[in-house]
């Protein structure tokens, strides 16, 4: 009986299939010593009952610490670490006694700091009540959606996706809307397709979750398309939440926050976040910026969830963005040179494509002329070349075919598994080819 606990604790979609009745029969039912707790639907359907695309990653991972030497391309981890100026800013904030419970909304520098910058950067005018300061993007995300939706309510994403939106939307108690971005499209969403999904939706549409630069896919939204989204949450009635924590990784046209469009600012929560911009991945800090009544609710909100985050990383948060856009662009370039060395080899063979690469830490690639979706691609990269990068289909049903190669290391340890990789793509062509 304890083994099914176990196994109901950790991974009951992946048991077989009689453990998983067995476990379901007892769920709720005094067992001897132990009454085995059932737990809420909200918590063990957040990954949808299917697998949650990190199968790939967790493998690399176990084969790292077997002592394997895996070049790992998954996540968007920099290969830097945080700047030592601003470790020095959160020792000092934390000797100095910030170490107490900080304000719930953020202190009020961190706050106009970064009310300041968001105003710089989009022309419309921010205060310090606009702005939330929250434990990174990921919480970011919740409590967007948590603000947003009530329960049942439908929640609008764009697939491609990053990972984590469905099970995000699913924690809210929303209902996951996928909406799917075409590859032909530059895996820019339509304004058609998205009404598609609401008019086919029997319930309530709240909420368009729109993420540029884009993960996986590297898209940066125009203009245009940006209004003619705008345009339709305006007539749908929805909720705009745009996630922005790639906003300093673009390397074609520029980054536009739909906050910055006419009557967006009333409808639109941004999230924004240090780890990208700030190699600050560890320290969980981020963002909400929207329509101050807003704010307010969700400030009610983190004082249930989080109670703020702590003074010290608040303090060195505040150092970073003082450091300035020069600063950011020193933690981008890495990833800007590591981008054209993808260009550069792409361009001498004719079997991996890449999706065009404009913004944010990943190549996107087409593989489809391997003869191998984008999973079974990954595995077999894995196992033949100890290379791992992501399965798009780790990332939706639009990104089948593709591999998220994230621009994570060394730039010659880079080349050489870009190398491999396209050396790979070709073999599998040839034994597969027409
Ligand atoms: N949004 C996107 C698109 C991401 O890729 C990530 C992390 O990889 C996040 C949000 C969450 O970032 P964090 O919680 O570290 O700020």
């Amino acid at each position: 009986m304890m083994l099914l606990v176990l196994v109901m604790a950790s991974d009951l979609a992946a048991a077989p299939r009689p453990v998983q009745r067995f476990a379901r029969l007892t769920a709720a039912r005094p067992c001897g010593l132990l009454r085995c707790m059932t737990l809420s639907h909200r918590i063990t359907r957040i990954t949808g009952g299917g697998p949650d695309g990190w199968d790939l990653f967790r493998k690399a991972r176990r084969m790292i610490a077997e002592g394997r030497p895996v070049v790992e391309l998954t996540i968007g981890e920099h290969d830097i670490r945080t700047d030592s100026r601003i470790l020095d800013a959160m020792d000092a904030a934390a000797r100095d006694g910030h170490t107490g419970y900080a304000a719930v909304p953020g202190i009020p520098e961190l706050r106009a700091e970064i009310a300041h910058r968001v105003t710089a950067q989009s022309g419309i005018a921010t205060a310090p009540e606009e702005v939330l300061v929250v434990p990174g993007g990921q919480a970011a995300l919740f409590m967007a959606h948590h603000a947003s939706c009530d329960p049942g309510d439908g929640a609008l994403y764009i697939d491609p996706y990053y990972a984590t939106y469905p099970g995000t939307i699913r924690g809210a108690g929303a209902v996951p809307l996928a909406v799917e971005a075409r590859a032909r499209d530059g895996f820019v969403p339509r304004a058609e397709a998205i009404e598609a999904v609401i008019d086919a939706f029997e319930g309530h549409a709240r909420s368009l979750l729109i993420n540029t630069p884009n993960n996986p896919t590297g898209a940066v939204y125009g203009r245009p398309a940006l209004e003619e989204i705008g345009a339709l949450c305006g007539r749908r009635d929805l909720w705009l939440i745009s996630d922005e924590v790639y906003e300093s990784q673009v390397w074609e046209g520029e980054h536009l926050s739909p906050r910055a469009l006419p009557g967006l600012a009333e409808r639109t929560l941004v999230v924004g976040s240090l780890s990208k911009g700030h190699a600050m991945t560890g320290s969980r800090v981020g963002w909400i910026v929207g329509p101050r009544a807003a704010i307010a609710a969700l400030e009610d909100l983190a004082t249930h969830m989080t109670y703020g985050i702590p003074g010290f990383v608040q303090d060195a948060a505040l150092h970073a963005l003082r450091m300035g856009p020069a600063f950011e662009a020193e933690v981008a370039a890495p990833f800007r040179r590591r981008r054209d060395i993808v260009a550069r080899l792409l361009a001498t063979q004719e079997v991996v494509r890449a999706v065009p690469m404009q913004g944010a830490m990943y190549a996107f690639l087409d593989v489809r002329a391997t003869g191998l979706e984008g999973e079974a691609f990954a595995l077999a990269l894995l196992k033949e070349e100890a290379i791992a990068v992501m399965p798009g289909e780790s990332f939706g049903r639009a990104a089948a075919g593709h591999v998220r190669v994230a621009l994570t290391v060394a730039d010659d340890r880079f080349e050489d598994a870009l190398r491999r990789l396209l050396g790979f793509a070709a073999e599998q062509a040839r034994k597969r080819g027409p």
